[in-house]
């Protein structure tokens, strides 16, 4: 008996004419992904173990561990989520939302928008309070949001990616304690290259992702819950209303039960542990200074150019930097020249901000002296040239 495939007729020259896998090299200064290290990389090149194998579970535990030190907190649970950013942004409120609860989350660019997205999914009385895209919010601001508000849960984006600004938070976890809410935060463009002290400052939820301040490839997202917020996962009157990112199941996996959840993306675990290896390698501090360092070497190259920063200095982040696009220059013919012919990406401008600005990433592996460098020369060069 001979097999033949259903359609061969329909990818018959498709089949014959596919090349094997080419990447082109690309320098990624944009918004994220970010270039990994090539460290990083050689890890995920292995063979996979099984996820419940002792030597898997040690890297579990080191992971964990390791998180941890990045964030600066004693969360016991603190895991990385099987999926992109999004999904562990979803693994906060998945988990804490209960319908009719009021979740308050401070919009001041696109992230702010998804949390509420997410919120509203989960049937939580959403409100929202703005600022312009590129401003942050004050003590006092957030202080008369909780009092006309009273939720359950406040979500403020650390780093907002779309608009280049870093949202203090010092005081803000004390100020939700007295308000009886929990507190979220979103450190997506922050985890790994700007101070966070999540203990400290008090945040009972927090979110990452892989691929910007870590040096990763996408997919392996880091998730940490406080105690405040298992109570409220504990007291629940529903079930969580999302299989795969609910915690009181999967702290059984990552827990001592060690009992099977779903298959972990265990080469994501490998690429995740050497990027933060990495990190502690180098040393918290030192990345943080290193990102600071660079980020202000490129602000000044940019000043040389003639263009200027959207956020005031202050606040701005140090992996991710919003330039002004000068009267009469077309963004996007800009980025699409860098990319063809520097193979160079940046970002352009998201929502409210979109033909207005650029967004240079310097994240994670990324944050070197001579990238900062290339980009100055390429970007002067095509801002000469169209
Ligand atoms: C990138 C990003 C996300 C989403 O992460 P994905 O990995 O794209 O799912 C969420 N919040 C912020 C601030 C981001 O920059």
């Amino acid at each position: 008996m001979t097999l033949t495939a259903s359609r061969p007729q329909v990818n018959e020259t498709f089949r014959t004419t596919l090349n094997a896998l080419d990447i082109p090299a690309r320098l990624l200064l944009g918004p994220g992904p970010s270039n990994s290290d090539p460290a990083v990389v050689a890890a995920m090149n292995r063979q996979p173990i099984g996820h419940l194998d002792p030597a898997y579970l040690d890297l579990m535990d080191e992971v964990q561990s390791m998180m941890r030190y990045v964030w600066q907190t004693e969360n016991p649970m603190t895991i990385p989520i099987s999926g992109t950013g999004s999904a562990a942004m979803e693994a906060t409120l998945a988990n804490t939302v209960e319908p009719g609860d009021v979740v308050l989350v401070g919009i001041n660019g696109y992230f702010g928008n998804r949390m509420v997205d997410m919120a509203n999914r989960y049937r939580a009385d959403v409100r929202s309070i703005t600022k312009p895209w590129g401003e942050v919010f004050s003590l006092s601001e957030l202080r008369a949001a909780l009092e006309e508000h009273r939720p359950a849960i406040l979500g403020l984006v650390h780093a907002e990616t779309s608009t280049g600004a870093r949202q203090p938070l010092e005081g803000v976890g004390d100020l939700c304690r007295e308000f009886d809410c929990l507190l979220l935060v979103d450190t997506v463009t922050s985890m790994g290259a700007v101070p966070i002290f999540l203990d400290n400052w008090k945040v009972d939820m927090a979110y990452s992702c892989s691929q910007k301040g870590l040096s990763c490839p996408p997919g392996s997202s880091p998730f940490t819950m406080g105690e405040r917020a298992l109570q409220k996962l504990d007291q629940r009157e529903t079930q969580v209303a999302n299989w795969y990112l609910d915690i009181s199941l999967l702290r059984n996996y990552w827990g001592k039960g060690r009992t099977y959840h779903h298959t972990a993306p265990v080469n994501m675990t490998y690429a995740i542990r050497e990027a933060l290896r990495l990190v502690m390698e180098e040393g918290l501090e030192n990345s943080w200074e290193r990102h600071q360092k660079n980020a202000e070497k490129l602000w000044d190259g940019l000043a040389d150019l003639g263009l200027s920063c959207h956020v005031a200095k202050e606040y701005r982040l140090p992996t991710l930097t919003t330039v002004k696009v000068p009267n009469g220059v077309d963004a996007k013919a800009v980025t699409s020249k860098l990319l063809a012919d520097h193979n160079m990406e940046i970002g352009n401008g998201l929502g409210e901000l979109g033909g207005k600005v650029w967004r240079i990433g310097l994240m994670g592996y990324n944050s070197q002296s001579e990238n900062v460098d290339r980009l100055l020369a390429a970007l002067g060069q095509v801002m000469a040239e169209i």
